[in-house]
């Protein structure tokens, strides 16, 4: 996400680094280089200027403090001024122990509606440990309810159905009363590809009935500019409390981010960057600056990983590390929880100089289908070659056979073993050097560690498996 800001950036940033001393003149080309690239990105001119004329006064004015770099103070102040671009800090939707709370949720068809309706409320449930309850008011997509009832079944929300009810309004004040047990209520609604009047006139009657307490507009951030122009006629019609921000995830020019807040006055509350349900997160403006700017954003991570990784499990598995009892069927469990996360790719994404490090990952054949390669790999090994993997590095007819069942060559599963034994070797070598981490299995590696870890290294040869070779460079 964001990643041609980042990029663009990180290259303004590299370039002020190099200069003994910064000078108005490297200021002025810094702020030109940052005016084309948010322009690039589909920001709106008038939030540009803004953003601009704010940020040269300020780098201009700014004290020499002993000990930080110049670039370092620019870098800060940028970041400042990006947040508040974004928005005033993080408040949360939803405050435990009120009175029970209504969502609407709103937007033009494919925005990702009912995605982010089942997104919100599976987030807001393990967040607060509440039982949300879904419901569709789309009554235009023959499959809309389907859709919502799919997702909400997969993932254990709730759902309110209604066979009886035929239209949108007996089936709004239906719910209503069938949500009296439930926290939250998430209203999904019908969209249309460009804004009608009779569906405005529907979500009009659905407001006044429902009387929700936040009316979400959702917006696809690959539709860049023109979202504006819908967003301003929701929020005339409706008065929007927030917007949920979709396809983060894409290769489009997110700029789209900077001007809602700025143009609407309303701001971005989450945003998705991914299809699957996982791929949600809070709007934090001083976070998401910094992302934007590649220092990343270890906090969102860490919060992530609270969310989607099973304490226990890991717990286990580090008793197991410690113990030096590692083996391939945990390393399958690692690979499945990093996919929950949707990749590598999204975990760089929250690291500082994210840019650098995805094109150096793709440069060493560690892009988008790396985790499911070694997946399927593993998948192919039995249960007790993947308890002692050393067995199929002396059968070639064993290395064979799972590289025909995985589809793949006998290199590659040479690789997924060998990057397995490195591991080894590092955690061997950790719970050596470390003999109270290995003695008490509650001494626990930071997140970040293990994570560095597990996909540390990537051996080439036999001989890379030396521990003394230093080459884990994550
Ligand atoms: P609705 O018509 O507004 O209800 O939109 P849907 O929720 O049906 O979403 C339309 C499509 O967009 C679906 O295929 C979703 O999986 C996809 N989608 C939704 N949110 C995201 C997102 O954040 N990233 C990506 N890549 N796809 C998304
Ligand atoms: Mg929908």
């Amino acid at each position: 996400m964001f990643d041609n800001l980042s990029s663009s950036f990180s290259k303004i940033f590299s370039t002020l680094s190099r200069a003994k001393i910064v000078t108005e003149s490297h200021i002025d080309d810094a702020i030109s280089q940052i005016k084309l690239s948010l322009l690039d990105a589909d920001v709106d001119l008038k939030v540009v200027k803004s953003f601009t004329e704010g940020l040269k006064p300020k780098l201009l004015g700014q004290d020499v403090v002993k000990g930080v770099k110049p670039v370092e103070m620019i870098i800060k102040i940028t970041q400042d001024e990006l947040a508040a671009i974004l928005g005033s800090d993080f408040e949360t939707i939803y405050k435990p122990h009120g009175a029970k709370k209504v969502i609407m949720m709103v937007g033009l068809q494919g925005s990702g509606k009912t995605t982010s309706t089942a997104k919100l409320a599976l987030h807001l449930k393990s967040k607060y440990q509440i039982n949300p309850i879904v419901t569709s008011l789309d009554f235009r997509r023959p499959a809309a309810q389907e859709q919502l009832k799919i997702l909400a079944q997969n993932n254990n929300i709730s759902i309110f159905e209604d066979s009886t009810a035929q239209d949108v309004i007996t089936k709004t004040r239906h719910c209503l009363d069938a949500s009296k047990n439930h926290e939250l209520l998430l209203l999904d609604t019908a969209g249309r590809t460009q804004i009608d009047d009779e569906l405005m006139q529907e979500l009009v009657e659905i407001k006044k009935i429902a009387k929700p307490d936040e009316i979400l507009l959702v917006v696809d951030a690959l539709i860049g500019r023109q979202s504006l122009d819908v967003a301003q006629k929701f929020h005339d019609l409706l008065g929007l409390t927030g917007v949920i921000l979709t396809r983060v995830d894409g290769d489009g020019r997110n700029g789209v981010a900077l001007n809602i807040r700025h143009t609407l006055g309303v701001q971005i509350k989450y945003f998705g960057t991914g299809e699957k349900i996982s791929n949600f997160e809070e709007f934090h403006p001083d976070r998401i600056a910094s992302r934007i700017l590649d220092m990343g954003d270890v906090v969102s991570l860490v919060e992530k990983a609270q969310e989607l990784i099973d304490e226990k499990e890991t717990t286990d598995m580090m008793a197991k590390m410690q113990k030096g009892q590692f083996d391939m069927n945990d390393l399958l469990k690692q690979l499945q929880a990093l996919k929950k996360f949707g990749g590598i790719g999204k975990i760089l994404g929250f690291l500082p100089g994210a840019a650098h490090l995805k094109e150096a990952m793709n440069a060493n054949g560690m892009g988008k289908d790396f985790i499911t390669k070694q997946e399927v790999i593993i998948l192919s090994m039995t249960k007790t070659e993947r308890s002692n993997p050393q067995i199929i590095l002396k059968s070639s007819s064993r290395l064979k056979r799972v590289a025909d069942g995985s589809g793949t060559k006998i290199a590659d599963v040479n690789r997924v073993l060998n990057r397995f034994f490195e591991m080894k070797t590092i955690m061997d070598k950790v719970a050596k050097t470390n003999p109270k981490l290995a003695a008490d299995p509650n001494a626990k590696l930071s997140q970040g560690d293990l994570m560095s870890l597990l996909q540390g290294g990537g051996a080439k040869k036999k001989s890379d498996l030396n521990p003394n070779k230093k080459r884990y460079k994550f």
